[in-house]
């Protein structure tokens, strides 16, 4: 596994591999690996000759008010976690490689980047906006055929995938089902923050989104919602929003049960922001009557 610390070095093995039939597959991360990377870098070595993880705490997605100082690194054993999982080359510039002075450009999707976390009372578009610059960059630096999200940040998913259609990126994007921790946790590295207490007390937001899937088919949207945000507010935990949107659109979701629908919830438990969803799929609700 070689480690690929400036631009230049990452353009010179992109650069290599051009023009081969060699397929190659992109994992970005901002490092501090748990189980939801190493999938995703499973996913990637199983499916492509050649796997490239960036590993940078992107500055320009964290509001000033943010955790960007306190994110939780640790190099050498994210690279121990990426060797052995089959990486090839980890990308893992400084702020100054990725934003030198005189950088001016951003890459800003409208529409979805406006709802749920990218509304102005959450965390704002401007974060989405730090999010596809960087991964514009990503894809323009490493050029791989395929690159890898997680489910788990759905609405960042969505968003990278209109950009990389608008744009006319030739990556595909592939987006693969959240890991959980046994009690149903979304896998996070902010995780890292909760003390015992909210530990478990953080269960309560996948338990909130199974009881709303449970419920939607007979009770209906509206109940299913109140149900699930109930179930969170009973653990002492305030949703920011517990939501159901249309996957593809992320417009509000209605009351159709022929519709797949996205329950996204976003949450502060402790001081740490968590946030989940659950997707709904219509086989997978029973008729009502
Ligand atoms: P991050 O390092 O948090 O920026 O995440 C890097 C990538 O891993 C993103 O595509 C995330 O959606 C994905 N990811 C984070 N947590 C999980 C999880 N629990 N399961 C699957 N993918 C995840």
């Amino acid at each position: 596994m070689k480690i690929l610390r400036l631009p230049g070095e990452m353009h010179a093995v992109r650069d290599s591999l051009r023009g081969t039939p060699v397929v190659t597959g992109l994992v970005p991360t901002m490092g501090y690996l748990h189980e939801g990377h190493v999938s995703l870098l499973e996913a990637a070595r199983e499916r492509c000759d050649r796997v490239v993880m960036s590993l940078f705490v992107n500055p320009a997605q964290f509001r000033p008010d943010e955790d960007l100082d306190q994110y939780p690194r640790d190099e050498e054993r994210d690279f121990a976690i990426a060797e052995k999982a089959g990486v090839d080359f980890v990308y893992a510039p400084d702020p100054e490689g990725v934003y030198p002075a005189g950088f001016a450009t951003r890459v800003e999707v409208e529409g979805l980047t406006e709802v749920l976390c990218g509304d102005r009372q959450w965390r704002g578009r401007e974060h989405f906006t730090g999010v596809t610059t960087v991964v514009s960059k990503l894809l323009n630096a490493v050029d791989p055929d395929f690159a890898f999200f997680g489910q788990k940040d759905a609405q960042q998913a969505t968003v990278i995938a209109r950009m990389a259609e608008d744009l006319e990126f030739r990556t595909e994007i592939v987006v693969l089902p959240t890991v959980r921790e046994r009690d149903g946790l979304a896998m996070s590295s902010r995780n890292a923050y909760l003390s015992a207490p909210a530990r478990e007390r953080a269960s309560a937001i996948w338990s909130a989104l199974l009881e709303t899937e449970a419920l939607y088919p007979q009770e209906g949207l509206d109940a299913a919602l109140a149900a699930g945000r109930h179930r969170l507010e009973a653990a002492g935990i305030r949703p920011e929003y517990f939501e159901a949107r249309h996957p593809g659109t992320l417009d509000p979701a209605g009351d159709d049960p022929d519709q797949a629908i996205l329950v996204a919830v976003a949450a502060d438990v402790e001081g740490t922001r968590l946030i989940d969803n659950i997707l709904i799929e219509p086989d997978r609700q029973a008729r009502r009557k």
